[in-house]
C-alpha cells in the first residue's frame, strides 16, 4: 500500500481520493495566475492539500488587500512585500513538504513558453486580456483552465477541458462581466472563499483522475441577493472561434501591451528594459531624488506620483490612470 504522509490522513481517508489519490495529488503540478484574494485562497488550500504549485503574481501588498487576502499580515503591507514573496513565506510556514514556485512577474505569452510542463491552470487573475491568454495557452497545451470572477458578492466559475467547447473566448460575449471590478464595485471575503472552495474541489478532482465527477456547467452565485445558477452552455459554442475551434490563439502574441491599467486603482504599468535596480537608484539619487531600496523594488515619488519599479522592469505609477501620462513620467525619470 502507498504510503501517505500522516498530514493527509483525513484527506485520504475521504471516499472521494483515497490513499491513491492523494499520491496523484503530490506528483502533480498546478499553476495559479494571480495572488491577490482567489488566488491567495486556492494556494492555501491547495498547498494544505499537498498539491505542488507554481505562483505567479506582478503586484504588492497593500493595507486595502487585508480584508479579503488571507496569507497577509500588516506587516506585508507595511513593507509593500511582493505578493510572491509574502504568499511563498506563508505557504511554506503551512506545508514546508509541498514544491512552490513563486514568480514575481507579469505574465504574457514570452513567460508562459518559459514554463516547464503543468497539469492544470487556475485562473485567479482580475482582467480578461490575461484570461483570454491564460485559455489559449491552455488550449494549446491540451491542459484545462478553470476560469473564475468574483466582484462585490457575486462570483463564477467554469472548466474549460480541452477537446471540449465552448471555451472562455466563446463565452465572452454571454458572461455578465460589464467591466465592474473589486476597486470600483468592492468585494466581500465570503464570495472569494466560496469560488476558490470551487476551483479547489473541481482541481481536486481533475488531478485524482474523477473525471466524470468535474462539473462542466457554468456556475454563477451572487451570495447577498440569495441567487445562484447552474447553466449548461455546451450550445454556446462559435462555431468560428479563433481558439477551441480553428486554433489560431489569438493570444499567444508577443507582449501585447507595453502599458496596462491596474484594475481599476489610478496606477498605469509601463514597461521598461533594466538591468538591475542599482543602477537606476544611482541615476535618481544623482537627480537628486531619494530612493527606498527593498531587494525586490525601488521606490521613489516624482510631481505627487508614487513610483515603483520592480526587477522585471515594470514601474508602477501611481494617481493617474492615462497610460500617455504615466509613460511621460517614466521617460523623465529613467531616461527614454
Ligand atoms: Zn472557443
Amino acid at each position: 500500500m502507498t504510503h501517505v504522509p500522516e498530514r493527509y490522513a483525513r484527506q485520504a481517508r475521504f471516499h472521494g481520493i483515497g490513499v491513491e489519490g492523494q499520491s496523484e495529488l503530490m506528483e502533480k503540478r498546478v499553476l495559479v495566475v494571480g495572488l491577490g484574494a482567489l488566488g491567495a485562497a486556492v494556494a492555501d488550500q491547495l498547498v494544505r492539500a499537498g498539491v505542488p504549485l507554481i505562483l505567479v503574481d506582478r503586484d504588492y501588498v497593500e493595507v486595502t488587500n487585508l480584508q479579503r487576502q488571507t496569507l497577509y499580515t500588516e506587516q506585508d503591507a507595511l513593507a509593500e512585500t511582493p505578493k510572491a514573496i509574502a504568499a511563498l513565506e506563508r505557504l511554506r510556514a503551512i506545508n514546508s513538504d509541498v514544491e512552490l514556485d513563486a514568480r514575481i512577474a507579469d505574465v504574457s505569452w514570452e513567460w508562459l513558453r518559459t514554463l516547464s510542463p503543468v497539469d492544470l491552470v487556475l485562473d485567479a487573475t482580475d482582467n480578461v486580456d490575461t484570461r483570454l491568454l491564460l485559455n489559449d495557452f491552455a488550449l494549446e497545451r491540451g491542459i484545462p483552465f478553470m476560469f473564475a470572477s468574483c466582484v462585490g458578492a457575486y462570483g463564477m466559475n467554469y472548466t474549460i477541458m480541452p477537446g471540449e467547447a465552448p471555451c472562455l473566448r466563446c463565452l465572452m460575449r454571454h458572461l455578465p462581466l460589464a467591466g465592474q471590478t473589486c476597486a470600483t464595485a468592492g468585494v466581500v471575503a465570503p464570495i472569494v472563499q466560496h469560488v476558490a472552495s470551487r476551483q479547489v474541489v473541481e482541481t481536486l478532482k481533475f488531478l485524482t483522475g474523477r473525471l466524470e465527477k468535474l462539473e462542466r456547467r457554468l456556475l454563477i452565485e451572487d451570495m447577498w441577493e440569495n441567487q445562484s445558477q447552474r447553466l449548461d452552455v455546451a450550445r454556446l459554442v462559435d462555431v468560428s472561434c479563433p481558439s477551441c475551434q480553428t486554433h489560431e490563439y489569438p493570444s499567444l502574441v508577443s507582449n501585447r501591451q507595453q502599458t496596462a491599467l491596474l484594475c481599476g486603482r489610478d496606477v498605469v504599468q509601463v514597461r521598461r528594459s533594466i538591468e538591475g535596480l542599482e543602477p537606476i537608484a544611482h541615476q535618481l539619487e544623482r537627480a537628486d531624488i531619494a530612493v527606498k531600496r527593498t531587494p525586490f523594488t525601488l521606490e521613489w515619488r516624482w510631481r505627487n506620483h508614487r513610483m515603483l519599479l520592480f526587477l522585471d522592469g515594470r514601474v508602477l505609477v501611481h494617481g493617474t490612470d492615462e497610460a500617455h501620462v504615466a509613460v511621460a513620467i517614466v521617460d523623465e525619470c529613467l531616461g527614454v
